[in-house]
């Protein structure tokens, strides 16, 4: 069977950052156009030049957010009048918040002087960044580019989980909730568009060291891993972090034709993370 992968158009959000430029340059290296949409605009325009000079395929890069729905439709007109109809999304911009990650992992009655660094200290505001961001920043590209899908009846939608999805994580409440929240969206918009051609799947990350974790998982002085991260390790059988690009061959997998009968599942990439007990 075919991939069925060149030529296609895919939008691809936080295509700036580290997860999403790796996949981004995976589909351009499988013939794909890629539109970058990214509320940091230097970096997705920089990355469409590179991977229009590598790849020789068309690529561009659009400043828009993710929870603003008028830029979204703005970059869906460049993109439709540059590079065509949309066939492929994965909704990639995601991310945590330090404002609802609490400082210890369990309460105990010593914290009953410090308050703050428990679930008491949480502020909303970084619930609904974190919800804003994660869950909304789903749904709003999902409604502005799938429509490109659903007229065509053709299309794949891939949005970018986590672990802590199955079972939360000490600490990152508002975090674990919205991704969550977006295996459960996953499903229900499998179901939803099953009869319109349209694929709805997503990836479980496990750990990668990047950017939005390298706070809690490295020590910023000594560049040592904290108690956290090495908890972490021994947790995961492979005994190590993942990299962006060992989650390519899943994203490639679930927008191809190789997966033409898959709508409505969550693959974890994780190194056995969450198939291991602890024991
Ligand atoms: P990252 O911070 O490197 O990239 C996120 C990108 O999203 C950034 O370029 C940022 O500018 C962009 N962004 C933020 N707000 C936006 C908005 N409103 N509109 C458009 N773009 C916006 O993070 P990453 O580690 O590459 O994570 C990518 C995805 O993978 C996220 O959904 C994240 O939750 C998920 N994830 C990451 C890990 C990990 O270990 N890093 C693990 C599991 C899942």
């Amino acid at each position: 069977m075919e991939t069925n992968l060149r030529n296609k158009v895919a939008v691809v959000t936080g295509a700036g950052g580290v997860i999403c430029s790796v996949m981004a340059k995976s589909l351009a290296a499988m013939g794909v156009k890629t539109a970058l949409i990214d509320i940091n605009a230097d970096a997705v325009e920089k990355l469409a030049q590179e991977i229009e000079t590598k790849y020789n395929v068309s690529s561009i890069g659009l400043a828009a957010s993710v929870l603003d729905k008028e830029s979204l439709q703005e970059a869906k007109r460049i993109i439709n009048n540059k590079l065509g109809s949309v066939d492929y999304l994965i909704n990639g911009a995601g991310g945590n918040s330090p404002l609802a990650t609490s400082g210890v992992d369990q309460m105990v009655d010593s914290d009953l002087e410090n308050l703050e660094e428990t679930f008491f200290g949480m502020k909303m505001e970084g619930f609904d960044r974190v919800f804003d961001l994660n869950f909304k920043g789903t749904i709003l590209p999902t409604m502005v580019f799938a429509m490109d899908m659903i007229e065509k009846k053709g299309g794949s939608i891939v949005n970018v989980s986590s672990m802590n999805s199955y079972r939360p994580l000490t600490r990152i409440a508002a975090y674990s909730a919205a991704k969550a929240s977006v295996n459960n969206f996953t499903q229900w918009l499998a179901v939803h568009f099953s009869k319109m051609g349209v694929r709805v799947n997503a990836i479980a990350p496990g750990f990668l060291l990047t950017n939005q974790n390298r706070f809690l998982l490295t020590d910023e002085a000594t560049g040592e891993p904290t108690a956290r991260g090495v908890k972490i390790i021994n947790n995961t059988p492979m005994e190590r972090y993942g990299t962006p690009e060992e989650l390519q061959g899943t994203l490639l997998y679930l927008l191809s034709d190789w997966s033409a009968f898959v709508t409505g599942i969550v693959i974890p990439v994780d190194g056995g993370f969450s198939a291991y007990s602890g024991v």
